[in-house]
């Protein structure tokens, strides 16, 4: 919701709903920009930026657009009630800005559907253990939205959002790219986790892990969009369902690192101990006792590596740390991948005749990944998809 109108459009959808008899719950995320604004409001004021403090300031936006929604049903005479997180009981760990949630009590949430109201919860927030107020980091509200699905035992957890559902790949690229009408939880994950940024990932594990089937859907349109749910063995899975790809990541080299037990060891808890997410890793076989090792890494986590790498490297007897962060990554994903060889084959030999040059390759079991340069990604998303057939016309 972006503003006052949008704020009435979705109301009207949620009383249309509540009319048609189906019990309503509601969770919202912040408007518009309105959560990055606060991040820049915090750094314009001070470099001291406590993550509870944070965590207090971030989730105002969520508190801000949960009781103008209440106001807006009511406005259409439908009772609606909002809730903060913390009012919602969704419990959580004391990690501020990525808390888990442990537990979803939501006791006021169920006497106020008993009442025949319209909850309307603040997503992407929880109270900790330790009673603060915690963020679920960002993309959070989906996450929300899933947990309380779950724990009120929904049909459905629809995720409304600015996109009309999951796509081939991404429609800005791939203008061709088709809405798929259903994904498995486990292609929606690889897709999340390789840069499809539809849902945010932890929502989807969530749902999966409880089964709560997902609805992804336009705010705009309303019209039905792509529904993730549990894999049906009894149907024939697409050998690729989606190419996707992500420009957020960059690369650490670390060279001349002893071939030895215990070093790699080393090396990934020391990133883990700064809570760095390494994604894709590749270590080539030794020459002469001596091995590079390179590893993929968040942008926004590429300085905590270097220092990490750097400090450890004279330590563990290794060389030169290299930075890269002219790199991207595209991604085959589909659950017929399992059973079908030659998908990698094939993709290795649509970049070849592009001339776009593979630096490192990972695989999960529907999944295949390569890291190109940045700036041939597009091409490589688009030449992926018109190879796959993914258009399906
Ligand atoms: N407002 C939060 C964010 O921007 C949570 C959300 O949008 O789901 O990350
Ligand atoms: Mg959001």
């Amino acid at each position: 919701m972006s503003d006052a109108e949008r704020v009435r459009a979705v109301a009207d959808h949620v009383a249309r709903t509540r009319r048609q008899g189906a019990d309503v719950v509601v969770v919202v995320s912040a408007m518009g920009k309105t959560t990055d604004d606060l991040l820049r409001l915090a750094s314009d004021v001070s470099t001291v930026q406590p993550p509870r403090e944070l965590d207090m300031l971030l989730t105002s936006g969520e508190r801000v657009s949960a009781p103008l929604l209440a106001m807006a049903i009511a406005g259409l005479g439908v009772d609606a009630v909002s809730f903060t997180g913390s009012q919602a009981q969704i419990i959580t760990d004391t990690t501020h800005l990525n808390a888990k949630i442990v537990e979803v009590k939501a006791d006021r949430v169920r006497a106020a559907l008993a009442e025949g109201r319209v909850p309307v919860v603040a997503g992407f927030q929880g109270v900790s253990l330790d009673r603060d107020v915690t963020s679920l980091g960002r993309g959070g509200s989906d996450t929300t939205a899933v947990a309380l699905a779950a724990a009120l035992g929904a049909e459905a957890c629809e995720i409304y959002t600015d996109v009309s559902g999951v796509f081939s790949a991404d429609p800005r690229i791939v203008p061709e790219a088709r809405r798929l009408p259903r994904v498995s939880f486990e292609e929606m994950l690889d897709i999340a986790a390789s840069g499809g940024r539809v849902l945010a990932l932890r929502s989807v594990e969530f749902a999966r892990n409880h089964g709560v089937p997902l609805h992804v859907r336009s705010s705009f349109t309303w019209e039905p969009g792509t529904w993730v749910v549990e894999e049906d063995p009894s149907m024939e899975q697409a050998v690729v369902t989606a190419v996707t790809h992500d420009i957020s990541e960059a690369k650490v080299t670390v060279t001349g690192v002893p071939d030895k037990p215990g070093i790699a060891a080393r090396l990934f808890r020391a990133l883990a101990d700064r809570a760095v997410n390494v994604d894709t890793i590749v270590q080539n076989t030794s020459l002469h006792g001596t091995t590079d090792i390179s590893f993929t890494v968040p942008k926004t986590d590429l300085e905590v590596s270097l220092d990490v790498a750097r400090a450890l490297a004279p330590e563990i007897g290794a060389g030169e740390v290299m930075a890269d962060d002219g790199i991207a990554k595209v991604s085959l994903v589909g659950a017929g991948m399992r059973s079908h060889p030659g998908v990698s084959a094939t993709m290795f030999e649509v970049l070849a005749t592009a001339a776009i040059n593979i630096e490192m390759i990972s695989t999960s079991s529907i999944r295949l990944s390569c890291v190109v340069r940045a700036d041939r990604v597009e091409e490589a998303v688009r030449l992926l998809h018109e190879a796959f057939e993914l258009s399906g016309g």
